[in-house]
């Protein structure tokens, strides 16, 4: 089937209408997405509560931690109800959970998800899903769930407004990084180049997602940069999140979004970290990779997930241990899998 001029695989139109079966009019929807929401979950919730609401839906947005000021040009009024979110899922018809398929990242409103009696699911996370039975629409090879949630529209033929077709291109334009990385497949390109067609103005977008930062980010980044060690016999480079810095610079996690490209972006690195102090004593680590190095699998030896070449974990104790544990796996990875360590002969001139 072929809708605004992109074509979706048969198994995404089955998905698409099973999740929509759940999507009847008048019935309450809670919108909720992992901790620490990014642009593709905001992307995603706030696409749907606009196709919902003309559907004649209750729609509410219900996330475990606040919306990051920097995607608050993208809230319709009274859309967001995170600040009571808990009440807001236990009183929701259908609970739609987007851009995770694990309760282990829903925080606190792990527990009223689990004990929901309809919990539908968007996704592209590699993972085991461990939310409860539902109708699902996931698809790992997605460049964003916003793509996912343009496919929901496309194969049921709901119309996209203008307001939901700018906030699935900020999804698609955050988990690609602007369209750079390995999930910029020409698939998530002819869906931006649909949304575009809709009226997206890409560059009010790339201003208000990416150049209107608090001064804080900035002096934030500079403080994390100055923490980079490389080792560059293996390819690995890390950098580490000062314990007070997000507090000194009034900053919050979302203002840490896109440092971990910078040990990624030096020569010949295959394998970059970022390692921060988080809630509870643990220490959340971010990994990033470029060419065959897969973080997802090592994430998933401390807990964690994500995709190939994006991946988080979040271990338990203090920073200097979990960078023992990390670092320890990172050299032994880097040393068994000679092909995703660089070459380091650089050549210049002729
Ligand atoms: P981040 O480093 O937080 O930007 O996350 C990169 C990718 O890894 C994203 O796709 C996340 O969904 C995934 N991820 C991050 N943290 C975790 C975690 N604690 N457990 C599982 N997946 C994670
Ligand atoms: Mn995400
Ligand atoms: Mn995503």
């Amino acid at each position: 089937m072929t809708t605004n001029g992109v074509s979706i695989p048969p198994e995404r139109v089955r998905a698409a209408r099973e999740v929509a079966a759940v999507l009847v009019p008048s019935r309450r929807v809670a919108l909720t997405t992992h901790v620490n929401a990014d642009g593709d979950g905001v992307g995603s919730e706030v696409a749907l509560w606009h196709l919902l609401t003309r559907r004649g839906l209750e729609a509410v947005i219900a996330n475990p931690t606040p919306i990051p000021e920097r995607f608050h040009f993208l809230l319709p009024n009274g859309a967001d109800r995170s600040e009571r979110a808990v009440r807001e899922i236990a009183a929701a018809d259908v609970v739609l959970v987007l851009d995770i398929s694990d309760l282990s990242r829903l925080g606190d409103l792990a527990r009223t998800i689990k004990d929901s009696h309809a919990v539908a699911c968007i996704d592209h996370h590699v993972s085991r899903g461990s939310l409860p039975a539902g109708p699902r629409l996931v698809a790992p090879e997605a460049a964003a769930t916003a793509e996912l949630v343009f496919d929901l529209a496309s194969a049921l033929e709901w119309p996209l407004p203008p307001e939901a077709a700018r906030a699935l291109y900020v999804g698609l334009l955050t988990d690609t990084g602007a369209f750079r990385f390995a999930n910029t497949s020409p698939r998530a390109l002819r869906v931006a180049g649909a949304l575009l067609e809709r009226g997206v103005d890409p560059e009010s977008i790339y201003e208000s997602v990416y150049a209107s930062a608090p001064e804080g980010r900035i002096r934030l980044m500079a403080e994390v940069l100055e923490t980079l060690v490389v080792e560059p016999e293996i390819g690995l480079a890390w950098v580490t999140v000062p314990p007070d810095a997000l507090q000194r610079h009034g900053a919050t996690a979302d203002d840490l979004d896109g440092i971990v490209e910078y040990p990624r972006s030096i020569a010949g690195v295959r394998l970059a970290l970022l390692f921060r102090q988080i809630a509870n004593g643990r220490v959340k680590v971010s990994f990033r990779s470029l060419g065959a190095v897969d973080v997802a699998e090592l994430a998933h030896r401390f807990g964690g997930g994500g995709h190939s070449k994006a991946a988080g974990a979040s271990l338990e104790g203090s920073i200097a241990e979990a960078q023992e544990k990390v670092l320890a796996a990172a050299r032994e990875y880097l040393g068994q899998n000679p092909s995703s360590t660089p070459t380091r002969t650089v050549r210049l001139g002729p």
